[in-house]
């Protein structure tokens, strides 16, 4: 079924997105990468709309990650994604991480948006902090460009919050959600304000599989379960009983572990021997983790993670934490034995 026609469980997902959000206006698609090219288009759409034709660059921030089509591959802005993929797209502009007065210097009259995580996964699982969220909204207001957060991860409960905007108060004006939405089944959403979704007219934008009646069964489940205050609580309280273990290992195996980063069910570990090498030995443990950027260790488990299950992932990154301590002190004993 094409969304040309009326599907009734998008309107529903819809308006229960909006009650639950800042936004007034929502489109379905199908996947993370490609709520970031509709939140792209939209914000250049935004300002054409406005006779802003010149409008059209986007700002992002270095060590973000935004999906791997051209646009979004071009928002992404990393070389080692890029090689052999050039040329990449024009209109993206890239600032470091945490830096404002690189970020404020960076906008000018071709600027349309600001494109940022609240937590970047990739990028090492690096929060960014409150403040600097809520200067980046002043910012997008004092030039008239549009704040676009990409919530694809950390959206839907995964920082313990429904959004990871809630945090810092600010109203951005486009969100690109997906990963949780459907609880594992494909499907993706742009959250907006009016004054964007009205730039917006039938046949600037389409999808034929986006919002199919599947897919929202899906996420209409998934947000009632998600958006409840006793869900939320619970991936709160999962997050400080997986946070406190993973401090307890950084003090115990300080050979191996150097620091807990992150929010809510998306946290890391930031490692001492290589990431890959930690994640390999998790693997022979059967525990599944994923490296990220600055040799942090990912670890993002369902939402729904009981206490012994988060325990027992604990155990045994500690086991792995003990071995690498074990290593590095034999490798160092033999050092020193040979130099005598
Ligand atoms: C996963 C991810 C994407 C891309 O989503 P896909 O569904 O894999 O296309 C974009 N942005 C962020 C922050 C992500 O974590």
């Amino acid at each position: 079924m094409s969304n040309l026609y009326t599907v009734e469980g998008q309107e529903q997902v819809a308006k229960r997105l909006c009650e639950l959000t800042f936004a007034d206006r929502v489109f379905f698609c199908n996947s993370g990468t490609e709520a970031v090219e509709l939140a792209i288009k939209a914000a250049r759409r935004y300002h054409h709309s406005r006779g802003d034709i010149s409008r059209n660059q986007i700002i992002t921030l270095e060590g973000g990650f935004h999906g791997r089509t051209l646009g979004a591959l071009a928002a992404t802005g990393r070389d080692e994604y890029l090689k052999g993929f050039e040329p990449r797209n024009p209109g993206f502009l890239q600032v470091p991480f945490g830096d404002f007065e690189e970020l404020e210097s960076a906008v000018s009259e071709q600027t349309a948006g600001i494109l940022l995580e609240p937590v970047q996964g990739e990028g090492g699982v690096r929060t960014i902090p409150c403040s600097y969220i809520r200067r980046v909204r002043e910012l997008c207001d004092r030039h008239n460009v549009l704040m676009l957060l990409d919530e694809v991860q950390t959206g839907i409960g995964r920082t313990g919050r429904l959004f990871g905007y809630e945090e810092s108060g600010v109203v951005p004006d486009i969100v690109a959600v997906a990963k949780g939405l459907g609880g594992g089944f494909p499907v993706g959403a742009v959250l907006a304000t009016e004054s964007v979704g009205i730039a917006m007219q039938p046949g600037s934008h389409g999808s034929t599989f986006g919002g199919n009646p599947l897919a929202m069964s899906v996420a209409k489940v998934v947000l009632d379960i998600v958006s409840a205050p006793a869900f939320l609580e619970r991936v709160r309280m999962a997050s400080i009983r997986l946070r406190k273990q993973a401090e307890l290992l950084v003090s115990m195996y300080s050979l191996a572990f150097d620091g807990v980063t992150g929010a809510g069910l998306l946290v890391g570990l930031r490692c001492i021997p290589p990431v890959r090498e930690v994640v390999n030995m998790l693997y022979e443990q059967k525990l599944l983790c994923v490296p990220a950027g600055n040799n942090v260790l990912r670890l993002v488990p369902p939402l729904t993670v009981s206490d012994d299950e988060i325990d027992d992932a604990m155990r045994k990154i500690a086991r792995v934490g003990k071995a690498i301590c074990d290593m590095s002190v034999k490798r160092r004993k033999s050092l020193t034995d040979a130099a005598v």
